[in-house]
């Protein structure tokens, strides 16, 4: 499983991208332009009119045997309590940039955000195919701006992209790509400066995987999710390079609410299971407010549409039907092991008070 989110600037492509994804993962059955507002994760009509993502929401597909959950984080910039909410339930995020525009003002804005929550995180430079889309001058744009240590995982070639891990072309201008890419690496993990020369996949996939995770560099790909360019590379860079969730399943449960949302189904609960397991039906007690309240449905959403789960356990992201009163910000645990969970706007490590 990958909990992640999606972060960009306000017309990067996060939309576009996000539905592509829905798509290749076979999560939606036929495909929505956002130019014709049939997306399948702006769910609300006034935000598909203003063509901007609002309101937070949780999407799952699969890939690769591995449950992606997408946390729909808003991009606009009047609404960053809400992507800070949304970066407390996530443990990965793709950056998507515009090609021709670089870093903008709001990509730096959640690239900071993402920092101050110590989100592992990968960088899409989205729109090559537009005229003026520079991938070279993004990834140094990149380094200037956000002062990233950029892993360069693939190479742009009319229309498409190589990736420079796996399988590629012998090619001149792929070979030294690749090289680059091995001397970055190298430059910062020892056990990768070991194979210097002759490095294989494996070892420059799990060193690339590390420094990731440790935040130390910043895989970059790109694409053009209009056209389906390097979305199907990026899905793979999810599940190769940010981390799956931690959790205990045997611990007593704790939960995070991190929003709620209207539906055909009613009042939708959106929470992050962190330790335990909820089950269906469950009585779950919120500790701030004193009050119990029960989950009398668990619901995956998927692109179009709801199905019903028997339980979420540690790590997954559900929606809940059927909670009266919890609202974002809310912990769900049980009466015998309340637990709080904090997280303020300031870096804070979740807080149990049991
Ligand atoms: P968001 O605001 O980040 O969600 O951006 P959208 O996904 O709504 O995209 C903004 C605009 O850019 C829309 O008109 C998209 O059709 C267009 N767009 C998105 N991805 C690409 C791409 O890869 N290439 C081109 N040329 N246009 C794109």
């Amino acid at each position: 499983m990958r909990n992640i989110g999606i972060l960009a600037h306000v017309d990067a492509g996060k939309t576009t991208l996000t539905e592509r994804i829905l798509f290749l993962t076979g999560a939606t059955y036929k495909r929505g332009e956002v130019h014709h507002g049939t997306t399948v994760t702006d769910f609300d009509p006034q935000e598909r009119e203003r063509g901007i993502t609002i309101f937070a929401a949780a999407v799952s597909c699969t890939w690769r045997g591995e449950q992606l959950n997408l946390i729909d984080t808003p991009g606009h910039v009047d609404f960053t309590d809400e992507v800070e909410r949304s970066l407390r339930v996530l443990d990965g995020a793709v950056v998507v940039f515009d090609g021709v525009a670089g870093v903008e003002p709001q990509s730096e804005a959640v690239w900071r955000q993402a920092d101050r929550y110590g989100v592992p995180r990968l960088a899409f430079i989205n729109k090559l195919d537009r005229p003026g889309a520079d991938f070279e001058a993004s990834v140094r744009s990149l380094r200037e701006r956000l002062g990233v240590t950029a892993l360069v995982a693939q190479l742009p070639v009319d229309g498409g992209v190589i990736d420079l891990v796996g399988p590629r072309p012998d090619r001149e201008d792929v070979r030294a790509a690749r090289r680059r890419l091995e001397e970055a690496v190298a430059e910062l993990h020892p056990a990768a400066l070991e194979e210097l020369g002759d490095m294989s996949d494996t070892t420059l996939r799990t060193a690339m995987r590390e420094l990731t995770l440790s935040g130390q560099a910043v895989v970059v790909l790109g694409g053009a999710a209009y056209r389906d360019v390097g979305v199907e590379p990026l899905l793979d860079a999810v599940v190769d390079y940010l981390p799956a969730p931690t959790g205990d399943p045997a611990a007593p449960l704790s939960a995070l609410v991190f929003k709620v949302q209207a539906a055909k189904q009613g009042r939708l609960t959106f929470v992050r299971v962190y330790d335990g397991v909820l089950a269906k039906g469950d009585t779950v007690w919120d500790a701030a407010r004193q009050r119990t309240e029960r989950a009398g449905r668990i619901l995956r959403v998927q692109a179009d549409r709801v199905t019903d789960v028997d339980r979420a356990v540690a790590g997954d992201i559900v929606a809940l039907a059927g909670l009266k009163s919890a609202r974002a910000g809310t912990t769900l645990s049980t009466r015998e092991h309340p637990v709080l969970l904090e997280a303020p706007a300031a870096a804070t490590p979740l807080v149990s008070v049991a």
